[in-house]
């Protein structure tokens, strides 16, 4: 074990983590890093040699599993063709024309080009900058706040950031950014007035959204930014009639909608867009993730025709689109998103998705929801969540000193199965790889509640 050592020490001491207690990790106290050594199907490996179930597909992006070696094949191909061109001033690719042409074809709204970056962070940096450079083109230069919802996570840059509306990201960081407002979070089980249906609790935030919408002054008010389902929030799906309501308001009041398809995007949910799924009609779609299944960084700011007319039409007055990164269309990522898409369509990983999805919701529930700490069991398609509260019909929560969701998360772990502690009370959330079978969803499931029988025993016991 002495390299495992080694390789711990090198990194304790030389690289600055993301959500870690730099403190704790610098002392010792929180441990030595897992080193992640490999993975194959739903399941990744430690430099130890202990194996764990992805239940969380990496960061909820791995979804045609680990080890694809068409995909490593497709990367080493492109690799010794050609490495790198850039795309500015109209050069290309073969595989990036291919990929773009097959956005277009296959993305929700009406789609009409892709501009590429390298992660869902700087797609939704574009989105925002596309949406005043609209408004700046057609007249309208006061039209450019930016509405996002309360836990909503859009990314960690500086008009991402802004767009999340989880207060951790802007603590400390002088975040939001002036002009990026947030609105209430479409959750019905800690949202809803008692004995509120959720049609009427639909109602109720869109209402709120158009109050907002009108006490800012329409004409300030540019677009509107959502993921279909919320994720990192705590994966909560959208109420029903949630959708619909929210987009009668935006058309009312000429404001943008910009889906943040970065999870939901290629078959998380089980419909190949969760805009499809619940008959979002967006202008603007963001895209990362599952689109290269996280074997390469590509993301797509997808602009639809409405934007992208007003830009065509300006260009003689306005020169050439002045934004770009060195990296966008890099011809490997597009490559690696060409063969993962392929892998997506020729195992039609939507409709397994929701066939296997159903089943997994089905199981959760199952084992779950007649827990004595169990709030709520929810999810669509293959992404899943159960809260737990220290009483359920009060719905109080536990005491965050007593990190019930963490420790879950950890003793599931320590059984092998990877399931993460959400923020915003005690979660354990779910998105395994796409490829997982329902055999690999009993064991999943079973490893998440062995856990959480551990969890409770400590708990009755005061432990
Ligand atoms: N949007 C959503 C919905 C996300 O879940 C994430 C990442 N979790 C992002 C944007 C940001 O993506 P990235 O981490 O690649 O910047």
């Amino acid at each position: 074990m002495t390299a495992v050592r080694t390789i711990a020490e090198l990194d304790r001491s030389s690289v600055l983590h993301p959500f870690t207690q730099l403190k704790d990790y610098a002392s010792g106290k929180i441990g030595d890093p897992t080193i992640v050594a490999g993975g194959k199907g739903i399941r990744i490996e430690d430099a130890q040699g202990h194996s764990y179930i992805d239940g969380f597909a990496g960061l909820y992006c791995v979804n045609i599993g680990y080890g694809r070696t068409e995909v490593a094949e497709a990367i080493a191909r492109q690799a010794y063709k050609l490495a790198y061109y850039h795309t500015y001033a109209a050069h290309t690719t073969v595989e990036l024309a291919t990929l773009s042409d097959r956005l277009v074809r296959m993305a929700p709204g009406k789609p009409s080009k892709v501009f590429f970056g390298l992660s869902g962070s700087d797609a939704n940096e574009t989105q925002a900058k596309l949406v005043w450079y609209y408004n700046n083109l057609r007249g309208q230069p006061k039209k450019k706040k930016i509405i996002s919802r309360e836990r909503g996570y859009h990314g960690c840059s500086v008009i991402s950031g802004s767009m999340t509306g989880m207060s951790f990201y802007h603590d400390h960081m002088d975040l939001p950014f002036p002009g990026i407002l947030h609105t209430g979070t479409p959750h019905h089980y800690w949202g809803a007035e008692p004995g509120e249906m959720e049609e009427s609790f639909s109602r109720r935030r869109a209402a709120e959204l158009e109050a907002l919408i009108v006490r800012e002054g329409p004409e300030t008010i540019g677009a509107f930014i959502a993921e279909p389902v919320l994720g990192t929030g705590g994966i909560t799906p959208p109420p029903a009639g949630y959708w619909h309501e929210i987009q009668a308001v935006l058309r009312r009041y000429d404001v943008l909608l910009i889906a943040d398809e970065v999870i939901c995007g290629f078959g998380r949910t089980g419909a190949d867009f969760g805009s499809t799924l619940y008959g979002m009609e967006p202008d603007l779609v963001t895209v990362a993730k599952g689109l290269t299944s996280g074997y390469m960084p590509l993301s797509g700011a997808i602009v639809g025709e409405r934007v992208y007319a007003v830009m065509e039409e300006a260009a003689e007055r306005v020169g050439s689109f002045s934004h770009g990164y060195t990296y966008s269309g890099h011809p490997i990522a597009a490559a690696a998103a060409n063969a993962v898409l392929d892998i997506v369509e020729k195992e039609r990983l939507s409709d397994r998705a929701r066939v296997v999805g159903a089943h997994f919701q089905r199981r959760l529930s199952e084992r779950f929801a007649q827990l004595e700490i169990v709030g709520e069991v929810r999810g669509v398609g293959l992404l899943g969540a159960v809260e737990f509260v220290a009483d359920r019909q009060t719905k109080r929560r536990f005491d965050p000193d007593l990190k019930v969701g963490a420790r879950i998360s950890k003793a599931a772990r320590d059984r092998g199965l990877i399931a993460r502690a959400m923020p915003h009370g005690d979660i354990l959330g779910f998105a395994p790889p796409l490829v997982v079978s329902e055999a690999e969803i009993d064991e999943i499931v079973d490893l998440a509640y062995r856990a959480t029988k551990q969890v409770m025993d400590e708990l009755a016991k005061g432990t």
